[in-house]
């Protein structure tokens, strides 16, 4: 199933070396995870590519596990949040996220009882269309958890009507210190796999492919192993494992487009369109299932926490635990003067207040790293910044560009192409901050590609600062999307037959 070709862009950062970003730093734990109960959840109504959801609660209410506290407004690209606890809405404000996103938050105290919403429970022997299996998808609140956190449901249906022919399952987690993928494959591999199957099925595809680091065997003999288990229901589809060097930023959507399409992707081109292909996330995946098999709502994920100094864990929490919680939880972590870092440390953001920060549906590592002073120096010309750069550019020359207030040769010489990996900062001796500057210019150049994953096209009318604020773009896919009426009751002939034991503890 797996041939014996190892996929890969070049350049970028070896993952071992990250990873060594301590040598004393022992690896975060891979297998179990540790479920959380924190006092409260902080939810933010916007965690999610498009606008944020209206708050559905009121101060003082009682919510369920599984309960909806905000919905889209009708008509807008949005996604719904739900609880994953129990308890009184104490609060509904504004808040700031670490990427500077203002957005309204319901605040629910935990009653440790977690009762849970009588809907939120398996379906049995159940058959869905493909626009009923979107449905659900949209309804749960699924939105990409590996990048951009997209809504799930509105790239399915992209997907859909551009006939792709592969669709792609990203297990290629790269980030240092970053397990979450990892566990969640070691975890619920059938859970990963059926819920690509049912996703490609819903888009159409002929071929389920899942892109996987070489080094990661336990999880290839996993997945392999759930492949087989559900051959016979999906005789339709051809499966394949494809083997990716262990790399860093291994797994961005137009670095994959290169290594196994051998395409290089302009700036907003797709890759549904350019390589017949739509690429997941594994997580994203296994949100999907729960929601299809069982009714459940995105409303927990699974995070690392982890330390370059310290220990790590993988702990599953409800989204919208506060990182003070998960931190306080990891004992062997050790914090104080050390950065605690709302992503992974080469791309995350540093946080100063840990108690009011969320983890958010996106996030899927904390990490506290030890505060170094690197002397900062003018740059050396050594050359290393573009040796690492993935997206083949010129990191020092660009940010001289920057400097001086050349954007249009800076634009010109590719920065627009910049992905934010954060590697030239990493490697460069001379302390410079090469991603922020770079970054902060290809901002807008991301918007773009976004707008043009949702096939938006007001872009141009937009600023850094309302991503996708509203859709009004493809008016099939929105109409598709924001929907909730639609009539379930059609079978298409690409319908899904749920064959599966539901045997995973909720
Ligand atoms: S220029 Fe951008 S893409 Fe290239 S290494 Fe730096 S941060 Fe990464
Ligand atoms: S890594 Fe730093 S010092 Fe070396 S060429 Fe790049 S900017 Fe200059």
């Amino acid at each position: 199933m797996a041939d014996r070709k190892l996929y890969s862009f070049y350049r970028g950062l070896f993952t071992g070396d990250v990873l060594n970003f301590s040598k004393r730093s022992p690896f975060v734990k891979e297998i179990m995870f540790e479920r959380i109960y924190p006092s409260k959840i902080i939810l933010p109504m916007k965690m999610h590519s498009g606008v944020p959801a209206v708050p559905a609660v009121k101060v003082d209410d009682y919510v369920r596990v599984g309960q909806c506290v905000g919905v889209p407004e009708k008509g807008t690209f949005s996604v719904p949040v739900h609880s994953g606890i129990s308890g009184r809405v104490t609060d509904i404000s504004e808040i700031r996220l670490p990427n500077g996103i203002l957005t309204p938050a319901v605040t629910i105290r935990n009653d440790m009882k977690r009762t849970r919403l009588d809907s939120v429970r398996p379906r049995s022997g159940f058959r869905l269309s493909a626009s009923e299996s979107i449905g659900i998808i949209r309804d749960a609140g699924i939105c990409g958890m590996g990048g951009e956190g997209i809504p799930t449901a509105a790239k399915l249906k992209r997907a859909r009507n551009e006939a792709v022919r592969d669709f792609l399952v990203n297990c290629l987690q790269s980030e240092p210190y970053s397990t979450s993928d990892i566990v969640a494959i070691t975890e619920y591999p059938d859970y990963v796999v059926l819920g690509s199957c049912a996703c490609a099925r819903v888009v159409g595809a002929s071929r389920c492919v899942f892109l996987i680091s070489e080094n990661r065997k336990e999880q290839r003999k996993a997945l392999s192993a759930s492949i087989e288990k559900v051959r016979a229901d999906f005789k339709d589809l051809e499966f394949e494992i494809k083997l990716f060097r262990e790399r860093f930023p291994q797994g961005y959507y137009r670095l994959v487009a290169r290594a196994l399409y051998g395409r290089n992707l302009a700036l907003g081109e797709t890759l549904e369109k350019s390589c017949s292909a739509v690429l997941f996330n594994c997580s994203t995946m296994l949100a999907c299932w729960e929601a299809l098999s069982d009714n459940i709502p995105m409303m927990s994920r699974i995070v690392s926490v982890t330390g370059d100094a310290s220990g790590g864990h993988n702990m599953l929490v409800p989204i919208g635990t506060p990182v003070s919680e998960l931190l306080s939880s990891a004992q062997d972590i050790k914090n104080g003067s050390d950065i605690i870092v709302w992503g992974n440390c080469l791309t995350g953001i540093e946080i100063t207040d840990p108690e009011n920060t969320p983890v958010v549906k996106t996030t899927s590592v904390i990490s506290v790293v030890r505060r170094t002073e690197v002397p900062r120096t003018p740059c050396i010309h050594c050359g290393l910044c573009s040796e690492c750069c993935p997206m083949n550019l010129s990191p020092n020359t660009i940010f001289e560009m920057l400097n001086q207030g050349l954007g249009q040769k800076a634009a010109e010489e590719g920065a627009r192409d910049c992905i934010a990996c954060g590697s030239c900062s990493y490697v460069c001796p001379a302390g410079i901050n090469l991603t922020t500057a770079i970054a902060s210019f290809a901002g807008e150049g991301r918007i773009i590609e976004i707008n043009s994953l949702l096939d938006n096209s007001n872009a141009e009318e937009r600023t850094a600062d309302e991503p996708a604020a509203s859709y009004v773009g493809d008016a099939s896919l929105l109409e598709d999307y924001a929907d909730s009426d639609e009539d379930r009751s059609v079978r298409s002939p690409d319908s899904i037959t749920l064959p599966f034991e539901k045997d995973k503890e909720v």
